[in-house]
């Protein structure tokens, strides 16, 4: 069975958590697209070519989730090469047998546009901010201001703008517990999955 779950949105609005309890409970594969971008900034060199030679041990470093490589990484996300070598990486993962659950910023839009299922999950940036100082602590205000340039950069970019796709079912996790937020992304999964037979 070839079933994609796409879940879009900003950072820390919490796609990992629920793209990871969505695949847990169905059994699918899981991606954090966003690991590409990091490790991509991390490795340093020309952005282009190192995408190019992305190898998936590459997504196994302990230093791509700090606020740094975040910060790079949307800065090399933004470059169109760099999201080109990226795609057919992703494109198997999401079509692949068994199905699959893809996080990140264009997920709906561009890399897999017939996703059975599309989420578009976000939060308040002080939401958001909050979420990522327990995460990281440090300064708050200087978390924020991180938080708010990082959603300019990838909405306003020309390349695969973050934005929701027109069928993608919004969730506004600012409200939501994590487990009402999970439940709410399984049952819309649960619905298509009846819809479609
Ligand atoms: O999701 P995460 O915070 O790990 O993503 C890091 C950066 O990678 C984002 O700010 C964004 O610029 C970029 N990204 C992207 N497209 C994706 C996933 C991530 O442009 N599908």
């Amino acid at each position: 069975m070839r079933f994609c779950v796409a879940i879009d949105g900003p950072a820390a609005a919490g796609k990992g958590t629920i793209g990871r309890a969505v695949a847990a409970r169905f059994g699918f594969a899981h991606l954090d697209t966003g690991l590409l971008y990091r490790a991509v900034a991390a490795k340093g060199g020309d952005p282009v070519a190192v995408a190019e030679g992305l190898q998936e041990t590459d997504l196994l470093r302990d230093d791509l989730r700090s606020m740094a490589v975040g910060q790079a990484a949307s800065r090399v996300a933004a470059i169109p090469q760099v999201r080109a070598a990226l795609v057919a990486f992703q494109r198997r993962i999401a079509r692949a047998e068994g199905g699959a659950v893809l996080d990140g910023r264009d997920i709906g839009t561009v890399i897999c546009p017939q996703a059975e299922v599309k989420l578009y999950v976000t939060a308040s940036p002080q939401v958001r901010a909050h979420r990522r100082w327990l995460e990281v602590g440090g300064d708050r205000g200087q978390v924020l201001a991180e938080v708010i340039e990082r959603d300019q950069r990838d909405m306003g970019r020309a390349a695969a703008p973050l934005k929701a796709a027109p069928d993608a079912v919004l969730l506004d996790t600012s409200v939501l517990t994590v487990d009402v937020a999970i439940a709410a992304a399984i049952d819309v999964v649960e619905r298509r999955m009846r819809e479609l037979g």
